[in-house]
């Protein structure tokens, strides 16, 4: 299954004047070849073979006149010559009129983004050679701040197809086509619902619960010495200070690359606990998976508890499951933010307002349940699945 997703960008005004730069390069490419090939065609050759012309383009750019292409990710000329012998192709075979120039005023400005080196994350898209600079603080400025979040799935097992930037007079956009695998494959197990918390990361509605990742020895540990480099570090910088100067010392960027390094690692676990725990669930081949809104779950914040919960990226979590949901068509339900989700007894639906966040047990006033509170509350979202699904 081919799913295409178009986001708007919101670039700052240095990284607008590149991507009009490349847009540009990229109609320069295209007409190029445009013109190369009615040359040719004059001359009595035949059309010319896109790899025969990226070839010759190569060369062109080694002309001193011609370097500053080699500012752009050779990536757009390649895609631009691509697509002007297309346009030939398809003309040859009647599909489309003859191509023509694309012109500065009336062309819509795009440009081709390599599919291996395109990246995103939940916030940002990361564009090739916006940059030639290498060094890792100006390579942020390859990333292009996203309008919406979260939209595109990322990981080593997707696949983009096409990338192109695109502007339309007003805005910048990123379209992408992604092939999901195909699965024809529809579930019919029950449906699940899944109770997300700080004490466990999650207890779903089949009386499964998965630890909080971050409560494990490995990660406290890992924690702690990430505190101790963080004071080190401060205190490095306090002791080489000169009146309101900070001094970047050998020592500090050493310290410096290690709290990176530690960070990377801490990151990589829960980002792979995170891919476990949604796989294994999908696996189970549920017909649907209830989850509470996330807003709900934030709620949950206060002072004590929003490193925890920033902590347990309920974001990823939810992310991955829900990709993974739709790639196996598996219905993924965000219960209502009104929904009482953990207040509301799962056997006669009594609503137990005062129900503490330090209340582990559901104790139903009307019906004298007991029950785990998480269990109660994943219950409750399996039942809400079920009325909608
Ligand atoms: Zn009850």
């Amino acid at each position: 299954m081919i799913k295409g997703i178009k986001v708007m960008l919101k670039p700052n005004d240095k990284q607008k004047t590149k991507l009009l730069e490349s847009a540009g390069v990229s109609r320069f490419a295209y007409n190029w070849t445009l013109n190369r090939q009615q040359e040719n065609y004059k001359n009595g050759g035949k059309f010319i073979f896109n790899e025969d012309l990226r070839k010759e383009f190569t060369k062109l750019k080694q002309i001193e006149e011609y370097n500053w292409l080699n500012n752009y990710s050779n990536n757009i000329t390649k895609q631009a010559i691509k697509d002007a012998c297309d346009a030939y192709i398809k003309f040859f075979k009647g599909k489309s009129s003859f191509p023509r120039f694309k012109s500065r005023k009336k062309s819509k400005p795009s440009f081709y983004v390599d599919t291996d080196k395109i990246q995103f994350n939940e916030t940002h898209v990361k564009l090739e050679k916006l940059t030639i600079n290498k060094k890792k603080n100006k390579q942020k400025f390859n990333w292009i701040r996203l309008c919406e979040r979260d939209r595109f799935p990322n990981g080593e097992d997707i696949r983009y197809i096409n990338p192109r930037v695109t502007f339309d007079g007003i805005n910048w956009w990123i379209s992408v086509s992604i092939e999901y695998p195909d699965n024809k494959d529809m579930p019919t197990n029950e449906g699940i619902g899944i109770d997300l918390g700080i004490e466990k990361l999650a207890v779903t509605s089949e009386d499964i619960s998965y630890k909080n990742i971050n409560k494990t020895k490995k990660v406290k540990s890992l924690e702690k010495k990430k505190k101790r480099l963080q004071r080190k570090v401060s205190n490095k910088y306090e002791k080489g200070r000169e009146g309101n100067r900070y001094k970047k010392t050998k020592n500090i960027i050493k310290l410096e690359n290690k709290l990176k390094k530690l960070n990377q690692m801490l990151t990589n676990i829960r980002h792979n606990y995170s891919h476990q725990i949604t796989t294994q669930i999908i696996k189970r081949k549920p017909s649907f998976i209830v989850v509470e809104d996330l807003n709900v779950v934030g709620m949950m914040k206060n002072k004590h508890l929003s490193k925890s919960i920033g902590e347990q990226r309920f974001n990823e979590f939810y992310r991955q499951l829900k990709y993974k949901s739709e790639w196996n068509n598996i219905k993924f339900i965000v219960a209502d933010k009104f929904f009482p989700s953990s207040k509301m007894c799962n056997i006669c639906g009594n609503v137990k307002k005062d129900l503490r966040l330090s209340d582990r047990k559901y104790i139903c006033d009307s019906c004298h349940l007991v029950l785990d509170r998480d269990y109660n509350a994943s219950l409750n979202l399996k039942n809400y699945g079920k009325e909608i699904a």
